[in-house]
Formats: C-alpha cells, sequence, structure tokens
C-alpha cells in the first residue's frame, strides 16, 4: 500500500473542464503573453477582489520584489526582517542593496517596529517588511518611521493575499506591496507575481520595468527586464479566482479546528486570533517550547513518521545562511526572538482538502505522542 504523505500545503487547482476553455481561446487567438487579454482581465478582477488599485501582474513573486524595489530606486541599506522565505533578501542583493536586519515581534513575528530606527544610518533608503504567515505588520508605526526618516517602505505580502486589516486591504498600506502566486499560495497561477501600486504613473513605470523598458515600437525608457506574466498563467488565475472565497473558507475551518483540539495544550503557542483582522488562512504555525513535551524536532520527526510533512518555516533564518551570515546586522545576539521563534516553530498542515480526521490525528500525535 502507497499512501500519499499529508503535505504542509496542496496547490488549489480549479476543474480541469474549466481550465480548458481558457486554453482554447489562447489557441484560437495566438496572443500567448504581452499583455494579452487574460493579463488585462486578471488585473481588472483582482483589483476588485482586494479591493486595491493599479494592480501589475509579473511572471513571479521574487521578480515583482525586484521590479519594486527598482521602481523606488532603492539602493544602500535596507531594514528587513531575517524571518522570511530567503526570496526577501535575495531581491535586494540582486538590485545591489545591502540588507540589515532587524529583530521580529513575538506575537506576530513581524519586523519590530521598536527596534527599526536604532539601524538607520545616512545610507538607508528603505524598509522591507513581511507581513509573514499573512499577519498584518504594525504599517502605522513603520510608516511614521518611514516618513520621519525620508524611506521607502516595499511590503513583502506574498503570504498576504486578501488580508485585512480594520476592513481595509493592508496592500494599501506602504508605497508598494509585493504578491506572489506561486503554486503554494493561497491563490496562486502556477507562478505568477503582482506589485501593487498606488497610482498609475508608478503602474507604469512598474510595466515598463517588466518587459525591458518598451514604451512604443522604438522608444525604450527603462532598463527593465523581462517579467511578464503570460497568458496561460494569467487563465489560471481567472478560473482559480471564483473558488478563492471558498477555499479561505475551508481553510478556516481547518485553523478553527486545530484551536479546538490544541488550545491550552502546555508548552505549545497557536497563532493568535486579532479582531482586526480578516485572515487568509494560509499557514498554521505553532511554537513548541519543549517545557512539557517533544521538542519541536522531535515533533517534526514523529509526525514525519506518521506520513504527515510539517514544516519548520522559518528555520533557519535568513541570517544563517551564507550569503547573509557575515553582515554585520546578522549576528545571533542581535536577533533573539527571531532566534527563538526560529528554533520553535513548526507550521502545520493547512489547505482546503485537509480532511478532519487528519486535523484530529495531528494534534493527537502532538498531544499524546506515539501511544
Ligand atoms: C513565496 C515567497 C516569495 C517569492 O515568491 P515567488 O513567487 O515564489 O517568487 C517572496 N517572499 C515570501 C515571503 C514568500 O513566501
Amino acid at each position: 500500500m502507497n499512501k500519499k504523505p499529508i503535505t504542509v500545503t496542496q496547490p488549489s487547482l480549479p476543474p480541469l473542464d474549466e481550465f480548458i476553455p481558457y486554453l482554447e481561446s489562447i489557441w484560437e487567438d495566438k496572443w500567448l503573453t504581452n499583455n494579452g487579454k487574460f493579463n488585462r482581465e486578471l488585473e481588472a478582477e483582482l483589483e476588485r477582489f482586494l479591493g486595491v488599485e493599479h494592480l501589475a501582474l509579473c511572471s513571479n513573486g521574487t521578480l515583482a520584489l525586484m521590479l519594486a524595489l527598482k521602481a523606488l530606486d532603492v539602493r544602500g541599506e535596507v531594514i528587513t526582517t531575517p524571518f522570511s522565505f530567503v526570496a526577501t533578501s535575495h531581491s535586494l542583493l540582486w538590485v545591489g542593496a545591502v540588507p540589515v536586519f532587524c529583530d521580529i515581534e513575538d506575537k506576530t513575528y513581524n519586523i519590530d517596529p521598536e527596534k527599526i530606527e536604532a539601524l538607520i544610518t545616512e545610507r538607508t533608503t528603505a524598509i522591507l517588511p513581511v507581513h509573514v504567515y499573512g499577519n498584518p505588520c504594525d504599517d502605522e508605526r513603520i510608516g511614521k518611521i518611514a516618513q520621519r526618516h525620508g524611506l521607502k517602505v516595499i511590503y513583502d505580502a506574498a503570504h498576504a493575499f486578501h488580508v485585512k486589516k480594520d476592513g481595509r486591504s493592508i496592500l494599501t498600506r506602504g508605497d508598494l506591496s509585493v504578491l506572489s502566486f506561486h503554486a503554494t499560495k493561497v491563490f496562486n497561477t502556477f507562478e505568477g507575481g503582482a506589485v501593487v501600486c498606488h497610482t498609475e504613473e508608478m503602474k507604469q513605470k512598474v510595466k515598463d520595468l517588466k518587459n525591458f523598458g518598451i514604451r512604443g515600437e522604438t522608444t525604450v525608457v527603462s532598463a527593465g527586464m523581462n517579467a511578464k506574466m503570460n497568458e496561460v498563467q494569467a487563465a489560471m488565475g481567472l478560473a482559480q479566482l471564483k473558488y478563492l472565497e471558498q477555499n479561505i473558507a475551508k481553510r478556516r475551518a481547518v485553523a478553527d479546528h486545530y484551536h479546538e483540539l490544541l488550545d491550552g495544550l502546555p508548552g505549545i503557542t497557536l497563532p493568535a486570533e486579532r479582531a482586526d483582522v480578516s485572515g487568509n488562512y494560509s499557514y498554521f504555525p505553532i511554537l513548541i517550547d519543549g517545557s512539557c513535551g517533544p521538542s519541536r524536532d522531535a515533533a517534526y520527526d514523529l509526525l514525519k513518521r506518521h506520513d504527515i510533512l510539517s514544516r519548520k518555516y522559518f528555520y533557519p533564518l535568513i541570517t544563517h545562511f551564507p550569503m547573509y551570515a557575515g553582515l554585520p546586522s546578522a549576528s545571533a545576539e542581535k536577533l533573539p526572538v527571531a532566534e527563538r521563534i526560529a528554533a520553535q516553530v513548526l507550521c502545520l498542515p493547512v489547505y482546503p482538502g485537509l480532511s478532519r480526521a487528519h486535523v484530529e490525528k495531528i494534534c493527537r500525535l502532538l498531544r499524546e505522542g506515539e501511544k
């Protein structure tokens, strides 16, 4: 018997028969990329769905991050978080900027506004926070600091699709926000991403940058690259968007079930529910401090022996990778909260099709161990 393991996530796919007509249309039109009709349609649909304006689609989230940094002419030092997927910092290296790592808050796991100002130098040009696990950053305080010091703010919102704070999309905060539509994210276009701008001028700049800087047949306005979304990706987005609300509702049911079964278990911290936030339930990160049971690593191994593949996101911290480890801001003593969270965090499986029985099994293993 070859049982498939339970993975931390599973890509959402629309019914195949709903995707085929899009492909037929692409074959009919023979328009495969370069701002085709599905690109334009998806931009409009996403703007409406997310409650934003001036969204520019890109081929993936990492290129979207790089375009956002380029569009704002970010250089010098950029204050960012070590507790993220490595693409956050890599995008800075790719535009020739130096990441300066700031410690995180122990409740949201996001960059700690309290600790940002001490890291600002005359070379600092921007702040690159991440709404990690879709948990909104303290954008008000970050915005005030940025204003005081004349810094740009680019939010890596790869986890924050459809997340709202105080009833408003968090993608409206900062100078720019960047989304990822990678296969493993809440909303996917196989690969894909977007830059959310606040003005049509900025969107035009990003549009230029994602298409070699080409404005017209004989006009090139910037040293752009190729980061365009193709029509098959955009079609996938359109087919997928119809299922998004129900997918998030199913994820929420999984999260509620975890809360119900794990609440009060000593040594375990569950993700905080926030009254001002409507989340997307893309991750279910718990902290395991090992004080009353197995350590995080032991829990990970235990689940794995039962074919349940949780993930230690985001361990190791970005600052542990060799291209960052030598930076002065990367030393562990300066990032005590990030180091502790990375050592304790475990992301449990959550996706729309995860059964109640599987959630029960996962929680039983965490509660009772190998019995
Ligand atoms: C997924 C992710 C990215 C990169 O997006 P891609 O679309 O995979 O290039 C960037 N930042 C964070 C926090 C991510 O989780």
